[in-house]
């Protein structure tokens, strides 16, 4: 749909802000650049667990067993020990071969 204008950023960053008032714990702004959309907090302590650049891990605080390393909070969702390395590429998506 080229001729629909990008959606500006500062629309991503309120509908994030407002998804958050309503208390959805994971939101991200995603496909723009902005490290605190980007970045998962603790949904008990509001620590920063996972902080992304993009598609660059810059920073990854949580337990190998999914806890918030300050508070011990269970995080929703299965983790590795540690962060992947997939950083920033492209991966080709064959559409027709379905
Ligand atoms: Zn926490």
């Amino acid at each position: 749909m080229p001729e629909v204008p990008a959606t500006p950023p500062s629309t991503l960053v309120r509908a994030r802000h407002i998804a958050m008032q309503e208390g959805l714990q994971f939101v991200y702004t995603g496909n723009v650049r902005h490290r605190e959309g980007d970045t998962s907090y603790c949904p008990h302590c509001h620590a920063t667990l996972i902080e992304r650049d993009w598609y660059q891990i810059v920073q990854y605080r949580l337990t190998p067993a999914g806890h918030c390393p300050d508070c011990g909070a269970q995080v929703a969702g299965r983790f590795d020990g540690q962060a992947g390395n997939f950083g920033r590429r492209r991966i080709p998506v064959p559409i027709n071969s379905v």
